[in-house]
C-alpha cells in the first residue's frame, strides 16, 4: 500500500485493515436480478390483494403521518397480532423489521464471548450469516439423509457446545419437512439456552409450537409475515414470555416497524381470512406441484408443509439455466451445501405460473440430459 508522501496525513484507511475479520470472510447473501422472471425462487404469496382491500390501502396510506416517527410500541399491531395466532395466557410478541432483525437481535443478546448457536444443516443461511456477524461460534449439526433430525447428534452436540441459542426452522427452510414434534421437544428440553422454533412457513404447515409456549420456559416461537403475502412489509414477530421479551426488547431499535408497515399489517389482519384463503390455494397448489414433481422424469421432489418444494436433479445447474432462458427463476441450491448436491428449491406459485414452471423444467432437463449425452459421445 502506498504511504501518504505528508507524515501529517494518515494513509487512507481500507475495509481490509479497518474491519472485522468475520465480516471480510462473509460471502453476502445473494439476491438475483428478477426483473421481468416468473419469480419462483424467495417463498412470497404469489396473489395480490383484491381490489376493494387496496383501495382500502391506498386511502390509509394517503393519510398517514410519515412526517412523524412510528408508534415505537406498536401496541395496536402486537394487540391483533396476539390475536391471530391464539397466543396462550401470559406470552407477549416483540416485533421485528422482519424475523431476520428477530435471529440478529437474539444473537446481539446472547453474545457473550465464545457464546455458540446451533442449529442444524442444511438450513436457513441466515443462522449461520448472524452467528458471524455476532461474534457467535455456529455449531451446526447434519441432518439425516432424509432430512430429519439427528436426534442423538444433536443432543450429543448440545451437551458438548453447551448452545446460548438453538435456531430450528420448523418447517425447515430449504428442505420443506416439519421434524419430529417429540424430538424437538427433547432439544428444547436438553438445551441450556433459549431454543427458537422459526416458523416462518407456519401458515402452510399442519404443526406449531405456539400451544407449548408455556409448557417450555426458555422456548421461543419465531413468525414472519412474509410468506403470507407481506414480505414487502417486512414484519415478523417473536413470542415468548414476557420474561424473555422484556429483556430483548431493550436491544430492539425505537423504530424498527415504520408507520406505513403498522398501518398496512393492521388493514390486513382485520381482513386475515383473505390471507389464510391465499395461504390455503397455496397448500392446494403445492399438492398439485408435488405430483407433477414427482411424475417428472430425472427429479427426486421432497414433501414439503411449508411454500416451496425442494427437488434433486441429475444436473441443477443446467436446469436452472434452463428454467431461466424459459424465463423462470427458482433458487439453486447446488454448490451452497453438500447435502444439496443437484438441488433446486422451487415457491409454490399460481396455478398458471406453476403450469409454466413444469412445462420449462421438462423441457430444461430433457435439454440437459441430452447435453450431457453428446458430452459423452463426443
Ligand atoms: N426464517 C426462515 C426459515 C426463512 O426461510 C426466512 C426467509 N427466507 C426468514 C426466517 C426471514 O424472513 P423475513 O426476514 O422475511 O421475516
Amino acid at each position: 500500500m502506498l504511504s501518504s508522501p505528508d507524515p501529517r496525513i494518515p494513509d487512507a484507511v481500507t475495509p481490509d485493515r479497518l474491519l472485522r475479520q468475520e465480516v471480510l470472510a462473509i460471502n453476502a447473501y445473494h439476491v438475483p436480478a428478477s426483473t421481468g422472471m416468473v419469480k419462483l425462487d424467495a417463498m412470497e404469496n404469489p396473489y395480490v390483494l383484491p381490489q376493494e382491500l387496496r383501495d382500502d390501502i391506498a386511502r390509509l396510506v394517503a393519510d398517514a403521518t410519515i412526517n412523524r416517527y412510528p408508534d415505537s410500541g406498536a401496541h395496536g399491531l402486537k394487540q391483533q397480532i396476539r390475536e391471530v395466532t391464539g397466543l396462550p395466557q401470559g406470552m407477549d410478541v416483540l416485533l421485528g423489521n422482519g424475523s431476520d432483525e428477530i435471529i440478529q437481535l437474539l444473537a446481539m443478546a446472547t453474545a457473550k464471548p465464545g457464546a455458540v448457536l446451533l442449529s442444524v444443516e442444511p438450513s436457513f443461511v441466515m443462522y449461520r450469516m448472524i452467528a458471524a456477524f455476532t461474534g457467535m461460534q455456529y455449531v451446526g449439526v447434519p441432518l439425516t439423509e432424509d432430512f430429519e433430525l439427528d436426534l442423538a447428534a444433536t443432543l450429543a452436540a448440545i451437551r458438548q457446545h453447551q448452545p446460548a441459542l438453538v435456531f430450528l426452522s420448523y418447517p425447515n427452510n430449504p428442505t420443506g419437512n416439519l421434524f419430529d414434534a417429540a424430538a424437538v421437544a427433547q432439544i428444547i428440553e436438553a438445551a441450556p439456552g433459549l431454543v427458537v422454533a422459526d416458523e416462518a412457513y407456519y401458515a402452510f404447515a399442519s404443526d406449531s409450537f405456539i400451544p407449548q409456549l408455556a409448557r417450555h420456559p426458555s422456548l421461543l416461537v419465531m413468525r414472519t409475515f412474509s410468506k403470507l403475502g407481506m414480505a414487502g412489509l417486512r414484519l415478523g414477530f417473536l413470542a415468548g414470555s414476557v420474561a424473555w421479551l422484556e429483556q430483548l426488547e431493550k436491544l430492539r431499535l425505537p423504530y424498527n416497524v415504520g408507520v406505513l408497515t403498522q398501518l398496512v399489517a393492521k388493514k390486513l389482519l382485520q381482513h386475515h381470512e383473505v390471507l389464510l384463503q391465499q395461504a390455503a390455494q397455496i397448500r392446494e397448489s403445492r399438492a398439485w406441484l408435488y405430483d407433477r414433481l414427482v411424475g417428472t422424469v430425472d427429479v427426486r421432489a421432497y414433501p414439503s408443509e411449508a411454500n416451496f418444494i425442494l427437488f434433486r436433479v441429475t444436473h441443477a445447474d443446467k436446469v436452472f439455466e434452463g428454467l431461466k432462458q424459459h424465463g423462470i427463476l427458482v433458487k439453486n441450491l447446488h454448490g451452497g451445501h453438500p447435502a444439496l448436491d443437484n438441488c433446486l428449491r422451487v415457491t409454490v406459485g399460481t396455478p398458471e405460473e406453476n403450469e409454466q414452471f413444469v412445462t420449462a423444467l421438462q423441457e430444461s432437463i430433457h435439454q440437459s440430459i441430452q447435453d450431457e449425452s453428446c458430452v459423452v459421445r463426443r
